[in-house]
C-alpha cells in the first residue's frame, strides 16, 4: 500500500525533537511521499532542511498563507516568486482566504491569492488553496483563474455537497483529513457522494489529529486511520482507497 500525504507541515517546531523518527515512521507505514505545504518567510529553511534531509520522500511547495498576509504581504510575494524561480517546488501553497483567524486583511488576502494564483499558470504548478469561513469569496476568484490547465486541491474539504459540485465544476479536487474520522462532524455523508477521482488524502499534522489519537500531535503516519475511514464510506478495501488517492495526487502534483 502507497499513500500520499498531500499537506503536512512536518518542518514545524512540533516536531523539532523526532523529525527524523517521525518520518521515517511514515514511510515505514506506506506514506512515501509527503508534501509540504509553506507558511510564510519564517517557515521556509526549516522546511527546505527536511527536503534535503528526505529528497525522494519529502516535497515543498511555495507560498504565503492567508493568515500570514500582514502589511508586508508584497514582500512576501516577491519572496515567493523568486523561490520559483528556482525551480524547486511541486506546487503554490498554501494560499487562500481565512476570514476565521483574521478578517482585517480580508482585502490583502485576496490580493495575495489571485497574485499567487496567477504564478502558479506562469509557473506551470498546481495549487494548495486554504480556506476557512471563506468560500463564497475565495471560489469566484479560482473559478476566474482556472484557465491555462490550473490543477489544484482545495484543502481539509469541510464543505457542503454544493461547494463540492463547485470544486468540481472547475476540475479541482478535495484534500480528505482528519475531520472525517469525527463523530457527528457530517462530512462522512457528503465525502460518501464525491466522486472517487476527485478526492486525496492528507492529515495537515501537526494539526487536526485522526480518530484514535483526536486531540494528540498528527503525524504522516496517521494517514493509514485516514484512509481506513474512506474506505468504510465508499464501501471499498484499503489498498483500493489508496491505489485511488495515490493516482489522484499524481495526477494533482509532479511528484512521479
Ligand atoms: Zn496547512
Amino acid at each position: 500500500m502507497i499513500l500520499v500525504d498531500t499537506h503536512t507541515h512536518l518542518y514545524l517546531e512540533q516536531f523539532d525533537e523526532d523529525r527524523k523518527a517521525i518520518v521515517e515512521s511514515a514511510i515505514a507505514q506506506g506514506v512515501k511521499q509527503m508534501l509540504l505545504p509553506n507558511i510564510d518567510s519564517h517557515s521556509l529553511e526549516d522546511m527546505k532542511k527536511l527536503h534535503r534531509d528526505f529528497p525522494s520522500n519529502c516535497f515543498p511547495m511555495i507560498g504565503l498563507h492567508p493568515t500570514s498576509v500582514k502589511d508586508n504581504y508584497e514582500d512576501e510575494l516577491t519572496l515567493v516568486e523568486n523561490e520559483l524561480r528556482s525551480g524547486n517546488y511541486i506546487a503554490v501553497g498554501e494560499i487562500g482566504i481565512d476570514l476565521y483567524w483574521d478578517k482585517e486583511h480580508a482585502e490583502q488576502q485576496k490580493d495575495a491569492f489571485r497574485r499567487q494564483l496567477r504564478l502558479a499558470k506562469k509557473y506551470g504548478l498546481p495549487v494548495s488553496i486554504h480556506i476557512r469561513d471563506s468560500f463564497d469569496m475565495a471560489y469566484p476568484i479560482v473559478k476566474e483563474e482556472s484557465t491555462d490547465g490550473l490543477k489544484g486541491i482545495f484543502h481539509c474539504f469541510t464543505g457542503t455537497t454544493s461547494e463540492a459540485k463547485q470544486i468540481m465544476d472547475i476540475g479541482f479536487k478535495m484534500g480528505i483529513g482528519g475531520i472525517v474520522t469525527f463523530k457527528n462532524a457530517g462530512l462522512a455523508d457528503i465525502v460518501k457522494a464525491i466522486p472517487d477521482e476527485s478526492l486525496v488524502l492528507e492529515t495537515d499534522a501537526p494539526f487536526l489529529t485522526p480518530t484514535p489519537f483526536r486531540g494528540k500531535r498528527n503525524q504522516s503516519a496517521y494517514l493509514k486511520y485516514i484512509a481506513e475511514k474512506l474506505a468504510e464510506i465508499k464501501s471499498k478495501s484499503i489498498d483500493e482507497i489508496a491505489e485511488i488517492t495515490t493516482n489522484n495526487a499524481k495526477d494533482v502534483f509532479p511528484i512521479n
